[in-house]
């Protein structure tokens, strides 16, 4: 039985969906222009109007708008409200220069929730569920975002945020956990902990869903999640420029559905601008269609995806985006050659022996890139029959070169050898940049 949050909205036909996204457009456009002397400077310097925007296909005339543009007009230079009219902030800490600052009015944050309810609704949680938010709590959009989206469907919501392991566990147990949102590296430690004090999820716990992202993960890793622990791990989507986390795949796990009536997402060839085929992997671009503290029109979120506008099993009709694989920036060129750490994880979650944490180390040494893996292994391989733990190193090394066209060395090491986070995991090092 599929259920539904809002039904007559997440089942629209597609042409009734496109007048309503074509009306909102519209608004948006004029909203921003009128509202933010940002954009009315973009526009202007674009050469385009608001009145220039009659139907979908014209959003390409408008300009694009980066996560610079937040960083340039730090803190609120962007925004279309005065400061009174906001009932909160959040802030993304920056890796590089100024962090960004976004703000909502109480309009933004119910949007934001009904966003959530309708993605948690999809994946089948409500009443009598108990959700436990082990993301962030505070600048980060993760904690906030799904407490109020479940809070929204009539979920109970246990709000013990990133870290304090034992507790997670002691917790989920005694108050009846049947989902968790965190890291999917965060979940795979909360696994091995779980082990250690032999609990199993299975039978110790009513845990029967995880809400995974904040961070890269493949196909694979989903496979081996729900194959160790018995949930099943669904991708969940979005970026605190956007509000926070807003989306989520469905029980089909074919993809995150990213609610029309809110948003228009385009993806376009990087290098042309231009949308490219659907099937094609490409840029995602984002309009928010409902925002009214920080619009962003034709948002370059820097992730790569592919669209899928055909209709879901699931009855939505709403289109969808294939699993993010990694954002622009996080992609390394090693010895000319682009790699993703994604990829890089999916060949590794192919292998048994292999375990679920790796570190990838760039380094340059006499003018030539190197690529190095750390990679823990099961206890059972890692012994001191050193053929076979060369031999491994081989096979590992082989799957990857097959795969980035790259000579990678491997190096296994022994299992809990590698950093663990409560948060969002690194796994590159690139020694070239530091
Ligand atoms: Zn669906």
């Amino acid at each position: 039985m599929i259920e539904y949050w809002n039904p007559q909205v997440e089942r629209l036909p597609a042409d009734e969906l496109r007048v309503m996204q074509e009306q909102k457009l519209k608004n948006i456009i004029k909203y921003v222009y009128q509202h933010s002397p940002f954009y009315r400077t973009k526009f202007d310097n674009a050469g385009v109007k608001p009145e220039d925007i009659k139907t979908l296909d014209d959003v390409t005339k408008l300009p694009f708008t980066y996560k610079q543009d937040l960083r340039d007009t730090y803190p609120t230079g962007m925004f279309c409200v005065p400061n009174e009219s906001l009932v909160r902030f959040h802030v993304s800490s920056g890796t590089t220069g100024k962090p960004t600052v976004v703000g909502y009015t109480a309009n933004d944050v119910n949007e934001w929730t009904k966003s959530l309810a309708r993605a948690l609704t999809s994946i089948g949680l409500g009443r009598g569920d108990v959700l436990q938010v082990s993301y962030g709590y505070g600048l980060f959009t993760g904690g906030l975002g799904l407490h109020y989206g479940a809070e929204e469907i009539g979920s109970s919501v246990l709000p013990t945020s990133a870290g304090n392991t034992e507790r997670q566990l002691e917790l989920m147990q005694d108050l009846g956990t049947t989902s968790i949102a965190c890291t999917p590296s965060y979940f795979l430690f909360l696994n091995e902990v779980a082990k250690k004090e032999t609990i199993n999820f299975q039978k110790d716990t009513n845990l029967r869903v995880g809400i995974l992202g904040a961070e890269p993960w493949s196909e694979e890793m989903r496979k081996r999640i729900e194959d160790s622990t018995g949930i099943k791990a669904y991708d969940v989507f979005g970026t605190s420029e956007l509000s926070g986390p807003l989306f989520t795949e469905c029980l089909y796990q074919d993809g995150i559905h990213i609610w029309a009536d809110q948003f228009l997402v385009e993806v376009i060839d990087t290098d042309t601008g231009e949308p490219v085929p659907e099937g094609e992997r490409g840029e995602l671009v984002i309009t928010t269609l409902s925002k009214e503290a920080l619009p962003l029109i034709r948002y370059k979120i820097g992730d790569t995806t592919v669209l899928n506008t055909e209709p879901c099993q699931c009855g939505r009709t709403h289109p969808r985006i294939m699993r993010i694989l990694g954002r622009v920036d996080d992609m390394l060129v090693v010895r000319g050659i682009n790699v993703f750490p994604g990829q890089v994880e999916s060949v590794l979650m192919n292998i048994p022996e292999v375990g679920e944490h790796f570190m990838i180390i760039v380094d340059r040494v006499n003018e030539m890139d190197s690529m190095n893996v750390q990679i823990e292994v099961t206890d059972e391989v890692f012994s001191d029959k050193i053929n076979d733990m060369i031999s491994l190193e081989k096979k590992v090394a082989s799957a990857l070169k097959s795969v980035l066209n790259l000579s990678v060395k491997v190096e296994l090491v022994e299992h809990g050898s590698l950093p663990r986070t409560v948060g969002k995991s690194k796994k590159v090092i690139d020694k070239r940049k530091l």
